[in-house]
């Protein structure tokens, strides 16, 4: 807290591991003896740069840049970069604190790290979008590389601003060196049901928690927040498994739909690049708009799927939840509840599937793509599904089991958490004080 002093979300980030951690470190002393835990809360490596652009206007754009290299025992770098206007120093550190243990979760040799600017995408043209591109990556691929630090897509990147680095990155190197970023386009190296992958593996996460408690997917009302990425696909497979998908939102606000959201009305609005969910209501009249995306979490449901950003959920909203009678929540999105939430949900049974395991599909299958990219094969979507779904088995099987053996059963919280911490503590001793 004293080296960190402004860093609410990293700093909330941290305390949720350390808090899981404590019968870990009570019995392995050598953890403690060799300061794993102190080692591991500080990044390796943390590189904040200028990005300058010119917008269509002709007037130069002055962004800030970052990219966080927090712990490469496991294998190189690997998280995403996020392009929104909240991007700053705590946000980037806790989500590469989170990735760190999610990959070691996945049981990929890929290490953690995060990245992004706080440049709004929304409203920019291409050639904007390009420029800022260009020049983010004039300074990042002096970074990474495929061995060294691989970024990929999150808030506001996706496979056309991959695409512009990407490109960026081939000039300046002179190399086509594919396994430097993943979430590609199919055309040059990219991995079939990489774009799928977060929500496909948040929904399996889910079935494999509530199939143990003899629960299933059919018939369940579901909402979802969010309207992008993860949230498409969580919704999209959560019907496949026979659920009814009442709500989805965007950062101005939620649409409900009793029948049933339309998905492809939702893709199609998402598609056409600045539109807002509200729009859903001029096809279907039927349908509720309500304003204030929160006002999403006060719609009835069995299962919530928050999937936009973090701490949408907060005491009250779990409370609310609750109330209503959820029976699980899934988080797709980074640390969306707050401790206070988490811990309602667990005092009262609820079923819930956190983030770090829940929502590893996606990364999981980025380390997919370098693997094709390394053997120069491609995959077909089926045989990379496969993979997502036994991996997503394992993540939760592994989770189930470290809280059993270090005295919280059933906690998925604290098993991920554990889970993840022993693999990297190993490599970390193994590979001494550095
Ligand atoms: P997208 O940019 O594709 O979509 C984000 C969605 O969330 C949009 O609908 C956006 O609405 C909404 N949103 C963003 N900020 C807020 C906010 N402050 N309040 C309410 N809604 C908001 O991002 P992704 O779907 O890729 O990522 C969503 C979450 O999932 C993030 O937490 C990300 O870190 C996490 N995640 C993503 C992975 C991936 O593979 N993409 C992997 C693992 C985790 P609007 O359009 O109005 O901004």
């Amino acid at each position: 807290k004293l080296r960190n002093p402004h860093e609410v979300e990293f700093l909330q980030a941290v305390r949720e591991v350390v808090n899981s951690l404590v019968p870990v470190l009570a019995h392995h002393p050598q953890y403690m003896k060799s300061c794993i835990l102190e080692r591991l809360v500080e990044p390796e490596k943390i590189i904040s740069f200028r990005v300058s652009w010119v917008d269509d206007e002709g007037d130069v754009q002055i962004n800030r840049g970052y990219r966080v290299q927090f712990n490469s025992a496991l294998g190189p770098y690997k998280g995403g970069l996020r392009f929104h206007t909240t991007v700053n120093e705590s946000i980037i550190k806790f989500l590469g604190f989170e990735q760190t243990f999610k990959n070691s979760l996945t049981g990929q040799p890929i290490g953690g790290g995060k990245g992004g600017s706080d440049f709004d995408p929304k409203g920019k043209t291409d050639l904007e979008i390009m420029r800022f591109c260009q020049s983010f990556m004039t300074e990042l691929y002096n970074h990474i590389g495929p061995d060294t630090d691989v970024p990929a897509g999150d808030i506001g990147v996706n496979a056309r601003e991959i695409g512009y680095m990407f490109g960026q990155y081939k000039k300046l190197r002179g190399a086509f060196e594919a396994g430097v970023l993943t979430g590609k386009g199919l055309e040059y190296g990219g991995s079939l049901a990489r774009t799928e992958a977060t929500g496909y593996g948040l929904v399996y996460f889910v079935r494999e928690m509530l199939q143990d408690k003899g629960i299933g997917f059919e018939d369940k009302t579901v909402i979802v927040s969010g309207s992008g990425n993860v949230s498409i696909y969580a919704m999209e497979k959560a019907a496949e498994f026979g659920a009814k998908v009442v709500a989805c939102s965007d950062s101005n606000g939620c649409i409900y739909d009793e029948n049933g959201i339309d998905l492809n009305t939702v893709k199609e609005l998402k598609e056409s690049g600045d539109e807002r969910i509200s729009e859903y209501i001029t096809k279907y009249p039927n349908a509720q708009y309500l304003d204030d995306c929160s006002n999403i979490w006060s719609i009835p449901c069995d299962i919530a799927l928050p999937c936009a950003t973090q701490n949408e959920i907060d005491e009250a909203t779990a409370k609310t939840l609750v109330d209503n009678g959820v029976q699980a929540v899934g988080e797709g999105a980074n640390m969306p509840s707050t401790q206070e939430a988490i811990n309602l949900f667990l005092d009262n049974d609820i079923h819930f599937a956190p983030a770090k395991a829940a929502n590893a599909g996606g990364v999981a299958v980025s380390s997919l793509e370098m693997a094709q990219n390394g053997s120069k094969l491609m995959w077909t979507f089926e045989e990379v599904d496969e993979k997502l779904k036994d991996i997503m088995k394992n993540i939760y099987q592994n989770s189930m089991q470290a809280a059993s053996d270090y005295g919280s059963p059933g906690n998925l919280v604290a098993g991920a958490n554990i889970a993840g911490f022993i693999k990297i503590a190993d490599a970390m001793s193994a590979q001494g004080i550095i």
